[in-house]
């Protein structure tokens, strides 16, 4: 399968006062379009500098980056919010929600930058809540859903401008076990249909979902082995 991914020597050095954090210190890894990667490894290990940069929120201090066709560390503020907007879905442990607005509000609003039609827009963000399994719900506030409902509002908008890319740092990090479970059933068949999916989680449980696990440390990949998953939606069907 071709590499969506490609990073090469990947680093990231933050200053902290008159010291340097080497929260990445090279890490050099392919993900091939269509895997489920679990990401594992202590707090500190340099999980979540790895996601900022493969979302293109931060730009590393050295190495490379290629996502798909393009050579990220090379691309302007600009660029890299483009490549964010139409390429990369966004998914948080806290589901990052706007409070005081509907569902289908939530859902549109990535398309409000990508300048679709108001019908356009509409329609694109029901099918993705209708995915989701929220089709009743699209009027709801925040504050009128489960936190696994909230979760699955955040993933329809994660996918509404239709990114080949899905991140996800610990989705499941506030969630129950048996919710986790049924975000966990929806990743799987977002990533059987095609979609890429790299996750952060604390949990091996969690991580065994995944077709991949890489485990950092010390902001290295110390481990980066396949997985057979298990199968999310089978397991609700057992419990
Ligand atoms: P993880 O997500 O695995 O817990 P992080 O990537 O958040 O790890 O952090 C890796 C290291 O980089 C830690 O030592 C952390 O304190 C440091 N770090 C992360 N972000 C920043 C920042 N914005 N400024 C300074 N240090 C940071
Ligand atoms: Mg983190």
């Amino acid at each position: 399968m071709a590499a969506l991914i490609q990073v090469d020597g990947l680093a990231k050095d933050y200053q902290m006062g008159s010291t340097l954090v080497h929260a990445l210190r090279g890490v050099t890894l392919d993900i091939a379009a269509g895997e489920f990667v679990a990401v594992m490894g202590p707090s500190g290990s340099g999980k979540s500098t790895f996601m900022n940069l493969l979302g293109c929120l931060d730009q590393p201090s050295s190495g490379r980056y290629r996502l798909g066709e393009q050579e990220v560390s090379q691309l302007s503020s600009d660029e890299l919010a483009q490549v964010r907007n139409r390429q990369i879905g966004f998914v948080f442990q806290h589901f990052n929600l706007l409070a005081r607005t509907s569902a289908l509000d939530n859902v549109t609003l990535p398309l409000l930058y990508n300048h679709a039609p108001l019908a356009e827009r509409d329609a694109r963000a029901k099918k993705r809540l209708a995915q989701v399994g929220l089709a009743e719900r699209m009027d709801h506030h925040p504050a009128q859903l489960s936190g696994g409902q909230q979760q699955r509002v955040a993933i329809a908008r994660a996918l509404v401008c239709d990114p080949q890319l899905v991140l996800a740092d610990e989705p499941t990090g506030a969630l129950d076990s048996h919710t986790s479970i049924e975000i966990m059933a929806l990743l799987q068949q977002l990533n059987h249909e095609g979609v890429t999916i790299v996750l952060v989680t604390h949990e091996h449980d969690i991580a065994l979902f995944a077709s991949r696990i890489i485990s950092f440390r010390d902001g290295v990949v110390v481990e980066d082995k396949a997985n057979v998953p298990n199968d999310a939606a089978a397991l609700l069907i057992k419990t």
